[in-house]
Order: structure tokens, then sequence, then C-alpha cells
């Protein structure tokens, strides 16, 4: 039954840095199947209220949290070095599986050392199921029990995706943390076809259909597992219901994952709402594993999740808005293409040191964005992904200073504001 040739308990952490004192996984083994990866531990070293401040350890390294993860969609931060990245204060770097498995494919990928030697980012990465993306860039996509199809916009052929497959796929990439293939459904009409959807809200029973599918995808996934040295993080559905996010993650814990993520929201609820889900969710999952936040957001949403209890975060807004010179800045907002920054020789940012702020003007970057000059979208982006960063790292502080309050008051105060 078991595709799993990795015999018998794992080997706990706590030998891995002597920094995993807590958070370390308790050795269950269950015959034949990998339970929990090696060398991988969460230790919380800080508790302000909900927030708080701790290190995962992974093969590749350690990540200081909370922290943000640069999208490396193909593989590169669009435009980004590596060590543009790292002198940002990237810790660990997300890659989506189907993009890499429609180019250049796992296999390739595998033969050039993994994303570590592929990619020549040797610290930690994520990589997604490719769930998410197999669907959303298909027109053709169909979800039924045993996996998703689509077509590949890349050849045009139609493709299968499994959670057995989305995790042997992962496998092969070699992220440090793989990713659970799960059913996603939008919350609000608007954001699908609509058909699921009933005065502008998609169906609770709908939501509780998708979520237990999703329950049971995790349940193949975890069965699926053969590496040691890769985490494997579930994923908590529900929608914006806090029954649903609660069943979801009672039931998801019992499966007993490396880490688990709140999946499905930024897709039509409400700021309260989304705070709800990811709250009532924390409360349920274990305190000695990682939490992350997919997909979100903009910097008010990192705080919010943080003030529920999330380590981990993902978005493309920082990189995407920035190459669209919609800055991030300690004053809010900043559009640099506007007419009123054409003879503006201020940084975008007087308190940011990016290569962006540290040696050029408004005026200059704004001239390069309206030239198309693929040097000014380069920048911006860093600029925002340094912002990103930055943020999270007064986050940390703060959670250990026990002002993490202020820190979410003042971010909320600038967060739409123009700068
Ligand atoms: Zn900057």
């Amino acid at each position: 039954m078991s595709t799993d040739d990795s015999k018998g308990p794992h080997v706990d952490a706590s030998g891995l840095g002597g920094s995993a004192e807590t958070g370390t996984h308790n050795a269950t083994a269950e015959a034949g199947l990998v339970r929990a990866a090696e060398g991988f531990a969460i230790k919380v070293l800080a508790q302000d209220g909900l927030a708080r401040r701790a290190r995962i350890s992974t093969p590749h390294g350690e990540i200081e949290t909370p922290t943000f993860m640069p999208v490396a969609t193909f593989g590169a931060v669009r435009g980004i070095s590596n060590e543009e990245l790292a002198g940002a204060g990237a810790q660990i770097l997300l890659s989506n599986t189907y993009h890499l498995h429609e180019r250049p494919g796992e296999e390739t990928i595998e033969a050039l050392g993994g994303l570590h030697g592929f990619t020549g980012w040797s610290g930690p990465w994520l990589t997604d199921s490719g769930g998410f993306q197999g669907t959303s860039l298909s027109d053709r996509a169909k979800i039924e029990e045993e996996g998703v199809t689509f077509t590949s916009p890349v050849d045009g052929r139609r493709r299968s995706l499994t959670p057995e497959g989305a995790i042997h796929i992962q496998e092969a990439l070699g992220s440090d943390i793989a990713m659970v293939l799960d059913e996603c459904i939008p919350i609000a009409e608007g954001a699908s076809d609509g058909d699921d959807t009933a005065g502008g809200r998609t169906e609770t029973r709908e939501l509780e259909r998708a979520m237990q599918r999703t329950l049971r995808w995790a349940e193949g996934s975890r069965k699926a597992r053969r590496r040691k040295d890769q985490a494997v993080f579930a994923i908590v559905q529900g929608g914006a219901s806090e029954d649903l996010r609660r069943q979801s993650a009672e039931a998801t814990c019992q499966l007993d994952f490396d880490g688990y993520a709140h999946g499905g929201l930024g897709l039509g609820e409400s700021r309260d709402e989304r705070r709800a889900a990811v709250t009532v969710a924390n409360q349920v999952l274990p305190a000695d594993r990682p939490r992350y936040l997919m997909g979100l957001g903009r910097p008010i949403d990192l705080l919010d999740g943080i003030a529920a209890g999330v380590d981990l975060f993902d978005c493309v807004v920082p990189t995407r808005n920035g190459r669209h010179g919609l800055l991030f800045t300690s004053q809010g907002v900043l559009r640099v293409r506007n007419a009123i920054y054409q003879r503006d020789d201020n940084p975008i940012d007087p308190e940011c040191a990016c290569p962006a702020c540290r040696n050029h003007s408004r005026g200059y970057l704004r001239h390069l964005i309206h030239s198309g000059e693929s040097l000014g979208s380069r920048l911006t982006a860093l600029h925002n992904l340094t912002y990103y960063l930055n943020l999270l790292t007064r986050a940390q502080r703060a959670i250990e200073a026990g002002t993490f309050e202020a820190l979410h008051a003042e971010i909320e105060e600038i967060a739409e504001r123009r700068a």
C-alpha cells in the first residue's frame, strides 16, 4: 500500500545546532511512514499576546520569525539576484511547483542538485503544491476526488496532479518545506465562476465539502512522503466560517504534520473575518509547529497575522507592486510614477538603506519606470522587499520587547496613507 521506502521511527531534531529545546517532534512512528522531518524544529523565543517570535531550524539553515518569504516563481525573484535578496534580509524563498514542473521539469532540477544547487540559493526553500496555479491559470481545470486536471498553457496538453504526485514532485525539487495539495475555493462571488455562490458568498456546504476533501488529500500526501529531510505542511481551509476553520484545524492536527498553513484567505473575506479565521485555527494548532499564512498580503495583513500568532508569510504584492512603482514606505504608500516626483531628489524612503534609497532619487526612479528601463522596476521591487523584511524584523524586536501592539497600531495608521 505504502510507496514509502524509509522504514522505522524518525530521529528528532534535538541535536540540530543545540537550539531545539522546545518544539521538536515526538518520535511517534507509524510503520512505514515518514511522520516528521529530520533536522526540522521550531523554538519559540518570545511571546507578546498571541504574537510570537521564533526560530525555525531546517537542513539548510535557521529562519528567524516572523518573516516574509519572497516569491521566486520560476526559481528566481524576478530581476533580483540571490545576493540582493540576502542583502535585503531574505532568509527563505518560495517557489511555485507548478511552474517548475512545467519548465524545466523536476527531473532536470533534481539532476542539477535540487532547488538549492539549481538556483544557487543555499538557504531554505518552500514550495507550494502546484494545485492553486494549475487550476487558476487553466481555463479548463477540473477538480475531482483523485486530484486536479488542467490544460498546460505551455504545450496545451492535459496534466493531472494528485495529492501523492504533488509531494513526489516537491521531493524531486528538494525544497525544505513542501505543501500538501488542497482544494481552495473563493469565499466571495466574483472571484470564481460564481455557480456555487448564493447571495454573493460561497455556500457553507460547498466550503465544508472542499475542506473535507482537503483533509482526505492531506492524508494521502502524508502517506506518500518518502524524504526524511523535507518538512510537509498541511493546510487549514474553511472559508470565512470560524466553525469550519476550527473543525479543519482540529482534524488536520490529528494527521500530525511538521507545520500548518492557513489557506483560502484573501479571496473575498473582510479583514475582520480573516483575522477571526486565523485566530480560531491558531487556538487549535499546536504551539510547537510553524504556522504559515498563505499568499497575504499588504503590510497590515502581515501585522494582523502576526498578532494572531502566524510565523511565515508570502505574497507577490511587494515585488509586483514595486515593479509598477507602488511603493511601501515608513510614511505610507508612495506612487513614484506620479508627476509630483518628477523633480524630487529625495530617496523613496529616507529611513530605508536599500540600494534604491541609498543611491537614487524619486525623480530618477520615476524616469526609469516611465522609460521602461528594467533597472527602475528592479530597484523599486527590491525596495519593497526590503521594506517588508525590515518590517518583520521590527516585529521580531517588538515581540521581544513586549511592544508589538504599538507597532501594529503604527502600521495600521500609515497602511493606506499617502506618503
Ligand atoms: Zn529602499
